[in-house]
């Protein structure tokens, strides 16, 4: 297969060529094969918008969907040559942050692999997010540049001019192919400027932020410490969606519609509130080809739909009116008037789409002007209607629903875990391949003593497999022999890497005092701070801090060890995932809307440690209690705390001798002399005086129910057991589940 095209393009065999070669070859047999298998000719088409699309690399997970890995990598292997070569040598995507970004990417390979015409809608950001280097146990951040001549970006012939308040700017539309498992292939379009100039970028990731033709496209999520930067992110927001809205009602006129019947052709999905401009973008256009006012808005209504993500008011966008009109003064009047026609229909100021400061709530916008309206998982929704979203479920019942997030196991299982999806297709056949729900099947082995110890042994490797690429990669060391305690997300005071620190403190002070676990422990953390996120920044530095203090430390670290991965990303979590034992998902109760983290790890075998929270909620209840960790304070008790605005975090600290020592180590003299007395004693004063996330609260349960979890895990059969239950009911996360309710409740395809 892949003989004949590198003697075709470079008249040699495999064994001849560079791995340079082999990797464009093989790029360009994806290519050839995706593109023939293109979904065309259906009516009804939905566009997923998103600021961001984290895809991880292509190459293998293409083969995979191909159904050509197998071949590829056996002519390849009889050629002398490892597939894992060419695996490393492309470059990851840099097109997203966290969750929000890996969802909407296993969203599409779930949308393709049910055959379903769906498109996304994205940046072509050049430098992505950042890089993160570690240096003087800080967070530093670099360009993450990953477009290259010849890769996975396909220039497509389209391009769209987009109307800015001062000028106007021509985009251009990219595309990346993106193949179903053995079913048909979609799109992601991407829109690029042409005028982006990388040479503006200076130290770091520095740049004016003035000069909007050259940086529109350089970086996701700019830093938005100031104005400047928080009106950056508003022109790429309007950039976006105007593009995909014209690409949209062109693609619509082509497949038959005549606008008043767009709903019938497209389905629009906004991931969370940085595209929902699309909405007043779509009346624009619509009346421009002459729909009337209250047509254009019912249509626009009936075809969008809103994912709401997070429950953090912080993180909910109001952009000042000023903003807008000087970004896209073309659709102010209909954001006016949309706002005008709601302050006369509800009265309630809450439910206001432009509130007193004149500032124009997005989410709003989507709840009011959009069908659908939907969480990311049971509690979350939950929390949306009682809580956070009251007023807005109060008025439109109907509108809201859940839809628990997924993830797509083609990547989180059959590509990053070879050993278990071998072992699985051994045991219960191939249809888990398939249809996710069939992994319960493996249930019927729980008493079966040969398939748990090779549970343990496939761990066991992969555990070898991270603490080789670890070392290879970062220069790290990993006791094989330990524990692996693994927390990889995003860095957020609500996600509570400062707990898992505590206790890494905790541990050590209790080893330093001659009480040595049974078995050695490895904390494993990966996280990136955004730039500007100064506490998050602290935290890292913590970590950092104490990796270094344990590592040099003779007596401790035959016995615990912290380890910080540097520049978390999908490649790495890959990695990190098959080798974990413990799954830590701790973020305060009520703060994580979902996580899909949570999912990757259970389906490769780790077992929860974690609050009831988010989708740990309907882990456990699928797993139940003796199949994961649960501690903590509840989600009704976290939140009627905030509503009483009565914690104080001394009063926790005051009472409990083990917490107050942690905490008062981190500015301690051994800690000074590593760390920076600066970052080190806002972090520990924000603690005592503030802990808005209510670490103190929780410590006490959290340190017993690790310590418990990491007893349970000397008994290796039933650990083995726990792994099995949490791998055989994984199969509710898989996204083609998610999809197929998207499509049933909102999309209808
Ligand atoms: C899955 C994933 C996330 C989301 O992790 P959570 O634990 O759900 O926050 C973030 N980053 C990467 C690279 C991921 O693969």
């Amino acid at each position: 297969m892949l003989e004949e095209i590198v003697l075709r393009e470079y008249g040699k065999n495999i064994r001849k060529c560079s791995v340079d070669e082999l990797y464009h070859a093989t790029l360009k047999l994806v290519q050839d094969m995706a593109a023939e298998k293109e979904i065309t000719g259906k009516k009804k088409k939905l566009y997923y918008i998103s600021a961001e699309f984290l895809i991880g690399k292509l190459l293998s997970n293409n083969l995979i969907n191909l159904g050509i890995y197998d071949t590829v990598a056996g002519e390849l292997k009889a050629a002398g040559k490892e597939i894992t070569e060419l695996e490393d040598r492309e470059p990851e995507p840099s097109l997203g942050n966290g969750g929000l970004g890996r969802l909407a990417a296993c969203f599409l390979d779930s949308i393709a692999t049910l055959g379903l015409p769906g498109d996304g809608i994205g940046l072509n950001y050049h430098y992505g997010l950042f890089r993160q280097k570690f240096k003087k146990c800080r967070q530093k951040e670099k360009p993450n540049p990953w477009i290259e001549k010849e890769g996975w970006l396909i220039r497509s012939e389209k391009s769209y001019t987009v109307s800015f308040g001062d000028f106007d700017v021509k985009a251009s539309m990219y595309d990346i192919l993106v193949t179903g498992y053995d079913n048909g292939t979609n799109r992601l379009h991407l829109f690029d400027l042409d005028s982006v100039d990388e040479s503006i970028v200076k130290k770091g990731i520095d740049f004016d932020k003035e000069q909007i033709p050259k940086n529109l496209t350089l970086f996701l999520y700019p830093d938005d410490s100031d104005e400047e930067g928080r009106l950056l992110r508003v022109y790429q927001q309007y950039f976006m969606v105007s593009c995909g809205a014209q690409l949209i009602l062109e693609e619509a006129k082509e497949r038959g519609s005549n606008l008043y019947d767009l709903a019938d052709y497209v389905a629009v999905q906004i991931n969370d509130t940085h595209p929902s401009m699309v909405i007043p973008e779509l009346i624009r256009l619509l009346m421009a080809e002459g729909i009337p006012w209250n047509e254009a808005v019912q249509i626009v209504t009936d075809t969008c739909a809103y994912t709401n993500h997070t429950i953090l008011a912080e993180a909910l966008e109001k952009w000042p009116v000023s903003f807008l009109e000087k970004v896209a003064p073309a659709i102010v009047p209909i954001i006016r008037r949309l706002d005008e026609e709601m302050k006369k229909k509800y009265a309630d100021p809450a439910v206001a789409i432009i509130d007193e400061g004149d500032r124009v709530h997005m989410a709003h916008m989507d709840m009011h002007f959009g069908h659908s309206v939907n969480g990311v998982a049971f509690l979350h929704t939950e929390i949306l209607k009682n809580s956070e979203l009251n007023e807005f479920y109060k008025l439109y019942p109907e509108k809201f629903n859940n839809k628990t997030n997924g993830i797509t196991f083609r990547r989180w299982l059959l590509h990053c875990n070879h050993g278990l999806t071998d072992f699985l297709t051994e045991t219960i056949g191939e249809e888990f391949k398939r249809d996710a729900a069939a992994l319960e099947k493996l249930l019927a082995y729980k008493e079966e003593d040969a398939v748990l110890k090779r549970l343990v042994e496939i761990k066991k490797e992969n555990k070898h497999a991270l603490a080789v690429y670890l070392k290879e990669n970062q220069k790290i060391h990993l006791d094989e022999n330990s524990i692996f305690d693994i927390q990889i997300k995003r860095l957020h005071e609500y996600k509570r890497q400062q707990l898992n620190a505590l206790y890494a403190i905790h541990k050590y002070k209790e080893i330093k005092a001659g009480k040595k676990p049974e078995r050695p422990i490895t904390l494993i953390f990966g996280a990136k701070a955004a730039p500007a996120y100064v506490i998050a920044k602290d935290i890292i530095h913590l970590i950092l801090c104490l990796q270094k203090l344990i590592a040099k430390d003779k007596k401790v670290s035959p016995y615990l060890n912290v380890v910080m991965v540097e520049n978390y990303n999908v490649t790495n979590a890959e990695k990190l995932i098959p080798a974990c034992d413990i799954s830590e998902q701790i973020s305060l109760a009520s703060k994580e809307a979902s996580g899909t983290g949570n999912m990757k790890f259970m389906l490769n075998g780790a077992v929860t440690l974690g609050t009831d929270d988010g989708a740990n909620v309907e882990i456990h209840e699928l797993v139940g209690d003796e199949n994961i960790y649960i501690f903590g304070e509840n989600s009704d008790t976290v939140i009627a705390r905030y509503d009483r605005g009565d914690y104080c975090s001394k009063d926790y600290y005051d009472k409990n001798p083990d917490l107050k020592e942690a905490v008062d180590f981190i500015v301690s003299k051994k800690m000074l002399r590593i760390g920076s007395k600066k970052k080190l004693n806002r972090l520990y004063e924000e603690l005592l005086n503030k802990d808005w996330f209510m670490t103190f609260p929780d410590f006490p349960a959290y340190v017993k129910a690790k310590e418990k979890a990491y007893r349970d895990y000397e008994d290796s059969r039933a650990w083995a057991q726990k792994m099995l239950v949490n791998i055989a009911k994984a199969g509710y996360f898989s996204s083609d589940r998610t999809i197929k309710q998207y499509n049933e409740e909102i999309w209808h395809l």
